[in-house]
């Protein structure tokens, strides 16, 4: 048994031990962005958040594949492309653009991108499998309907058990069973974009995609669905209604995770108030690796609230994290190799030992990211006053991986902490002693994922651990770099 993670589920509103459907393959969905305007630092943060999650869990050794939507036609998109006289596939692709390149700007790294334009015909194959199984209808006009009443675990995910609480898309109350029941798919009106389908032209409505782009992309069961918490009702209780009826599965998310909302100076973003702050705008002021470790500054699931002061102690923490990185990096290539560590330097090591099992600790609890942060302070106090003391490389390098591993997470260094620059060749003895010790420690601690990272490291740079019983031997295996 290694430590264990603990998510908090929305599905149920309890803490959870996180154990995937089929480990170490973790299948993750975060819902994406409608590309009808600017991505806007509420975006930023849900993408962010959910990178960071998967960051962490790549760290404990899962194998997480991340799939993040784009939903390229909608009525949003539709009505701005009108307002200013341009087609919706131009408007669609300026957006998608300015999205792709501030992901890239935040180091958000997503396996699979799927948009809704590309995915029409397996949306339209789910559809049939929801009506030939009685859960949707085929109204008047055209459109389809999933008809809510069908399923009898609606309201389930949003603890909206009333039906009262159910009401959706008024517009088309008129030839909906139920006015809570949603569309699957909208008979076009004149002068909309469609797609023909055996119920005649039309296009998706917004919640189907979500379930077909990630059974495509996923499979029929998923271990995490993402998403801001202003998704929860009706988008997520309608994709999971969906979902359950058409796959036959049942959960279909194993954890339904959200992320808290931003707002400005305590009032929520919108454009009546004018406060909306886009990307594009707030990077020419501050670094987009700033604004990553900000929004990684507070508890997922809290309010965060944006003021430029508050940037200001993340912009602080930034360079010291970059000035540690230099320094060990710096270190770690001048200093020779450590024969030896004196007991100053083993209590340097074990202090910065600490401050990792702390940070995992923080991590494993619901992703705190804010007692993360906090670790990490620790270690650059630990690196500023205590490493940069002594002059030895063996120091350095616990510092430095230490100082990766968080980086792994918070991803803001990884220029400069790419890899362990071990230059001087094969470390000496005592200093993979100290290694194997301290992975000792974490066997102790039962922190397997941890040691068994620590022997594919050792092993990558050609030092093979043998662990026997309580004790670990090594030797230095004849490989090629
Ligand atoms: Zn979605």
């Amino acid at each position: 048994m290694s430590r264990d993670i603990f998510v908090f589920n929305t599905l149920g509103r309890r803490r959870e031990k996180f154990e995937p459907f089929s480990p170490p393959i973790v299948k993750m969905y975060v819902c994406g962005l409608t590309v009808y305007d600017y991505m806007h630092i509420g975006h930023a943060r849900t993408f962010v958040v959910f990178d960071a999650i998967k960051r962490y869990l790549k760290l404990r050794g899962y194998d997480v594949i991340y799939v993040q939507n784009i939903t390229d036609i909608d009525d949003k998109i539709i009505n701005r492309a009108r307002e200013r006289g341009v087609s919706w596939k131009e408007l669609a692709e300026t957006y998608i653009k300015d999205y792709m390149d501030n992901i890239k700007k935040l180091n958000i790294n997503v396996d699979y991108h799927p948009r809704v334009t590309e995915h029409i015909s397996d949306i339209i194959d789910f559809i049939k499998v929801l009506l030939e199984k009685g859960h949707a209808y085929v109204a008047k006009s055209a459109s389809v309907y999933f008809d809510v009443s069908s399923y009898k675990f609606y309201g389930e995910l949003s603890g909206r058990i009333s039906k009262d609480l159910w009401r959706q898309e008024e517009e088309f109350v008129y030839e909906k069973k139920n006015p809570y029941d949603f569309a699957l798919w909208k008979a076009a009106k004149p002068g909309e974009p469609w797609w023909e389908s055996p119920w005649g032209r039309g296009r998706p409505g917004w919640h189907i995609e979500c379930s077909v782009m990630s059974t495509k992309f996923l499979g029929p069961r998923i271990d995490v669905h993402g998403g801001g918490q202003d998704l929860i009702f009706p988008h997520h209780e309608n994709e999971k209604a969906q979902s359950e009826c058409a796959l036959g599965v049942r959960p279909w998310v194993k954890y339904w995770l959200h992320s808290g909302m931003l707002t400005i100076k305590g009032e929520k973003m919108s454009k009546s108030l004018g406060n909306i702050i886009s990307l594009k705008d707030l990077f020419k002021k501050w670094d987009p690796k700033v604004i990553r470790l900000w929004l990684l500054s507070s508890h997922y699931r809290s309010y965060l609230d944006f003021s430029e002061e508050s940037l200001e102690s993340s912009k602080i923490l930034l360079d010291r994290i970059l000035r540690a990185s230099q320094l060990l990096s710096k270190m770690v290539k001048e200093l020779g190799p450590a024969y030896k560590v004196n007991s100053n330097e083993v209590s340097i090591i074990r202090g910065i030992e600490r401050t990792l099992l702390e940070f995992h600790d923080a991590l494993s609890d619901d992703f705190n990211f804010a007692k993360a942060q906090s670790s990490l302070n620790k270690l650059l106090n630990i690196i500023f006053s205590k490493v940069s003391q002594v002059n030895n490389s063996a120091v350095a390098i616990v510092a430095f991986k230490a100082l990766k591993d968080m980086n792994e997470v918070f991803g803001v260094a990884d220029e400069f902490l790419a890899q362990v620059p071990l230059e001087q060749g094969i470390p000496v003895d005592s200093l993979i002693d100290l290694i194997v010790e301290i992975r000792a420690e974490l066997r102790r601690r039962k922190l397997y994922d941890l040691s068994d990272k620590i022997r594919e490291r050792l092993s990558l740079l050609g030092i093979q651990l043998m662990d026997k019983g309580e004790k670990t031997e090594w030797f230095i295996k004849k490989v090629k770099y």
